[in-house]
């Protein structure tokens, strides 16, 4: 393929990727959005295969073998609701891809075209040397994401006394080997900037809160993108250029995104250790004694709801991982036959990723101007009936506003507790992600009704019919 036409192929495949992610900023043309991208990226690597630089396809296909195989199998295989991990896990490998080209392209600079015996273009070592930091920091940082997000890792911050000094010498300890690497191209420079990354992906990570978890995940990808974007300069390869600086970008608007959803400093949440301990705070463990809770049964929130003017429901991770949204729709027909007003408040962290709330619910097809975001509901709670709460917990939890200790004090939540009734649909009392308690299940106007969300809602439709 002439280099001319494989440039003009690049470029519809980078306006393609634009349209993508343009498409994916609104659930309504989301579908078109995914379109966009398969079509850019079907063509990418269409014109990659048919770049006369490829000399062999064995390779490439064996390697389109095995990483189409283990693809597939994990498509099927994974939950939704492990995707928040899943993610993780494959951005720490775009982080390992970038450290191993450029580790090749450093020990064998002629085939990539950047310099050969009388040594590495400097452009070349500055940027393999950005490339190598930034995806051993990806890689890392990534694995300590997944450890956390799959439980493997507590969710705790983990700190030390003098961590930001440790990671602030350890910046500037990669910036000299990095110029090291630079001046003089050696094989010793590269690994010792690479093992320093590697160590800073990890204490960057470590210390981060459960609760500020979404903008690391989000920080991470921003990360993964520039990772890519260093190994298409190493390269030479214009639209992986394009297309990480795509990823790179948008991600870092996708932290920024979250970090104001949940009023917090992205300088704060990229230096770690923001919060507090999440064994502080105020609740019924902290303080030691034993608050009663009302229950409920499924007959009982049928009363209310029923009865009710106005229901919100607010959804989290527990409806996920229940599968409850096709029930939740199904309840929520019935009670609008009654004459009910439902809607649904959606958190931006709810779940375990961006957006999370917003897929399932437009999996079961609830009409998308019945989900209302935070800014937009919340002054609605204090004139509603009842909110039902189902398998939501941090998102709407008080010590948010009034525990300057707590690992999630700032965040903006739902303020069901101005309902006239709050439900709360889960098994037990247990903490949410962030580990702290919710003092709202010991309210007077709150009703736990304890159980598996999916079950639960079922019972409430059963309830209703009757
Ligand atoms: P939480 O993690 O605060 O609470 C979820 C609740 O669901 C739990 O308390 C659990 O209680 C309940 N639950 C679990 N399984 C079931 C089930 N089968 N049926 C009924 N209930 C169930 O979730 P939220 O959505 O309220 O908040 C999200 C949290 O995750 C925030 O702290 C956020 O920062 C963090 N996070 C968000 C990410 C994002 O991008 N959105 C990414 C990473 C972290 P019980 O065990 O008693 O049933």
């Amino acid at each position: 393929m002439s280099p001319d036409l494989s440039a003009f192929l690049y470029l519809v495949a980078s306006v393609c990727f634009i349209m993508a992610l343009r498409g994916l900023s609104s659930p309504t043309s989301a579908r078109q959005g995914n379109l966009y991208g398969m079509v850019g990226m079907g063509l990418a690597i269409g014109t990659t295969l048919f770049n006369d630089a490829v000399l062999s396809f064995e390779t490439i296909l064996g390697g389109l073998l095995i990483g189409g195989v283990i693809g597939t199998l994990i498509a099927r295989k994974i939950k939704m609701t492990a995707l928040p991990q899943l993610v993780a896990g494959f951005h720490s490998l775009v982080g390992l891809a970038a450290v191993c080209v450029a580790a090749s392209a450093l020990y064998s600079p002629d085939v990539f075209g950047i310099g050969g015996m009388q040594g590495i273009k400097i452009s070349a070592l500055i940027e393999m040397g950005l490339g190598t930091a930034i995806g051993a920091i990806t890689f890392t940082g990534s694995i300590m994401a997944f450890g956390k997000l799959q439980g493997f890792i507590g969710s705790k911050p983990l700190v030390f006394k003098g961590q930001h000094l440790f990671n602030a010498t350890l910046l500037l300890a990669i910036i000299a080997a990095g110029t090291w690497l630079t001046i003089h191209g050696t094989f010793g420079a590269f690994w010792v900037l690479t093992a320093l990354s590697l160590l800073l992906g990890i204490l960057l990570v470590l210390p981060i809160g459960g609760a500020d978890m979404p903008v690391i995940v989000s920080m991470l990808n921003s990360y993964s993108g520039w990772a890519a974007c260093g190994i298409g300069f190493t390269l030479q390869n214009n639209l992986l250029i394009i297309t990480g600086a795509l990823v790179g970008s948008s991600g870092a608007i996708l932290s920024y995104i979250m970090c104001k959803g949940m009023n917090r400093s992205i300088v704060n949440v990229v230096l770690g250790g923001f919060g507090g301990d999440s064994s502080s705070g105020s609740g019924p463990a902290a303080s030691g004694e034993a608050k009663p809770v009302k229950t409920g049964s499924a007959e009982d929130a049928t009363f209310l709801m029923k009865n009710a003017s106005s229901v919100i429901i607010v959804p989290g991770y527990g409806m996920a991982v229940a599968q409850a949204q096709h029930a939740l729709k199904e309840m929520v027909e019935l009670l609008k036959e009654q004459g009910v007003k439902v809607r649904f408040a959606i958190h931006p962290v709810a779940g375990r990723m961006p957006g999370h709330m917003n897929v399932l619910l437009a999996e079961a097809n609830i009409p998308y101007e019945d989900v209302v975001e935070l800014d937009d509901i919340n002054r609605d709670f204090a004139s509603t009936d009842v909110a039902l709460v189902i398998g939501a917990n941090d998102v709407t939890n008080p010590a948010a506003k009034t525990d300057p200790k707590s690992p999630i004090y700032g965040m903006p939540i739902l303020d069901v507790e101005k309902a006239k009734t709050v439900l709360f649909i889960k098994r037990s009392l247990s903490s949410g992600y962030a580990g702290v308690e919710n003092e709202l299940f010991h309210r007077d106007n709150t009703m736990m009704l304890f159980g598996d969300a999916k079950k639960m809602v079922e019972q409430i439709i059963k309830a209703m019919e009757q």
